[in-house]
């Protein structure tokens, strides 16, 4: 294999950027990709033959780790059926009953190939069964790149400084109405004035896409309790918080019950994979057994039903969530200790296995504050953390991902690190 210098310019001449998505070049934080060349446990090995200890797990679906032995030998199993058949098979089926056991609030799904067209067809239908046009987001919530949830979309879109994006019409961008996180009398306000018009409240209920925001006592709560008032359809975009945060999801953590929810990242073992499910009445307006539209040449293909199958299956093994939960708690406190030492302020929050570590004094609840991050100061600290063989994402606006494949000695390894790279930032 080729080093990743020589990759990254041969594929800049190739891809746009060289990358097939965007935050993945590096940009903001002033640096280069790493070109990988393979995955194992909690580790990434990249074509210049270093390893990291990593903690973007491919941006969400690696909570076993890399190259998982029992998913692995399960896809190769599966594989020797045959890749796609374009006719129903029976690891949809089974995907589909582990999911619908494992969420309450989901009594039918349906399977797609990414959390962009779960999300995107969750808002299609939430309009077919509404017949209404609004949607409401929450500034730096990221639903996909759909042209109507491009707007105020946290995450990449941040990373690099577009507000929205050009090629999104106008037309289209005035039916999303986006709103602060966190902030209750808003969302109240516009329900009052304009709820009989809202197809949608969508909503990360744990948000990822902007690092990690918390959501305060009663946000979802009110969302619940007004989409209810207006008839308005309650999204839950758990395409990073599925079976992250817990089996149920972010929505069994907070005890909420939305009407739709999307999936994607984790359900698929890390094979292409989003899904959307929720109560019956609405996922019958799904074509064929109702008229809203939504098709896949490769939707509910067999590897990534098996990949999916056989992660979700490891989940469900006693004590999994607590185990990612301890190491998750040990991770964070060893993190807030380590800036202490270094005497260098950061706003650290977590919920399970996701964590966000804002380069702020301020306590982080919405985007407005997240902004308030020093870019340059993270830029400095992802590039020590890569030197010293952590691997992070790299930008501010995204969160770390613990996996059970981490061992105590690879995190104690990485708080160290962490400690060590905040002493010698320049400010
Ligand atoms: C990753 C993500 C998406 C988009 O999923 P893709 O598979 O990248 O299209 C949507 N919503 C949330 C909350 C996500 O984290």
């Amino acid at each position: 294999m080729e080093n990743s210098i020589n990759l990254f310019n041969k594929a800049k001449k190739l891809i746009p950027g060289g990358v097939n998505s965007p935050v993945r070049a590096c940009k903001s934080v002033e640096a280069d990709p790493l070109f990988i060349e393979k995955g194992k446990g909690c580790r990434l090995f990249d074509a210049d033959g270093a390893q990291y200890i990593d903690y973007v797990g491919s941006w969400g679906p690696m909570i076993l780790g890399y190259n998982h032995p029992q998913v692995i030998e399960e896809i190769t199993k599966v594989l020797q059926r045959g890749t796609s058949f374009g006719a129903p098979c029976d690891l949809e089926v089974m995907l589909a009953e582990i999911i619908t056991n494992g969420v309450a609030s989901v009594a039918k799904i349906r399977m797609v190939n990414s959390g962009t067209e779960a999300t995107m067809s969750a808002i299609r239908l939430a309009r077919g069964y509404t017949k209404r046009d609004l949607i409401i987001k929450f500034d730096g919530c990221y639903h996909g790149h759909a042209d109507s949830l491009l707007v105020e979309a946290g995450s990449g879109v941040a990373t690099l400084s577009i507000p929205g994006s050009p090629g999104v019409p106008q037309a289209f961008a005035s039916h999303t109405i986006s709103l602060p996180y966190n902030d209750i009398e808003a969302f109240r306000d516009t329900m009052i004035k304009k709820g009989d018009k809202i197809a949608a409240v969508i909503v990360e209920p744990v948000a990822g896409n902007m690092g990690l925001v918390k959501p305060v006592p009663d946000f979802l709560e009110t969302l619940r309790e007004y989409s209810l008032k207006t008839g308005s359809v309650l999204i839950f975009d758990e395409v990073m918080t599925g079976f992250r945060l817990a089996f149920g999801g972010a929505q069994s953590l907070y005890g909420i019950t939305p009407d739709l929810t999307c999936f994607g990242k984790i359900i698929g073992g890390g094979l292409p994979v989003g899904a959307y499910g929720g109560k019956e009445e609405i996922m019958n307006l799904i074509a064929p057994s109702g008229p809203v539209y939504q098709a896949g040449t490769l939707s509910g293909n067999p590897l990534a039903m098996a990949a999916g199958i056989k992660t979700l299956s490891l989940l469900q093994e006693p004590d999994f969530y607590q185990k990612l939960e301890e190491k998750s708690a040990h991770f964070e406190n060893g993190i807030k200790t380590a800036a202490q030492k270094a005497d260098f302020p950061i706003f650290v929050s977590r919920v399970g296995s996701m964590l966000g570590m804002f380069f702020t004094k301020k306590e982080v609840q919405n985007f407005a504050d997240a902004k308030t991050a020093d870019l340059k100061a993270f830029a400095q600290f992802y590039k020590k953390m890569r030197d010293k063989g952590i691997y992070i994402a790299p930008s501010q606006f995204e969160v770390l991902f613990l996996s059970s494949a981490h061992q105590k000695e690879d995190i104690d390894t990485t708080i160290k690190a962490v400690q060590e790279c905040l002493t010698r930032i320049k400010i």
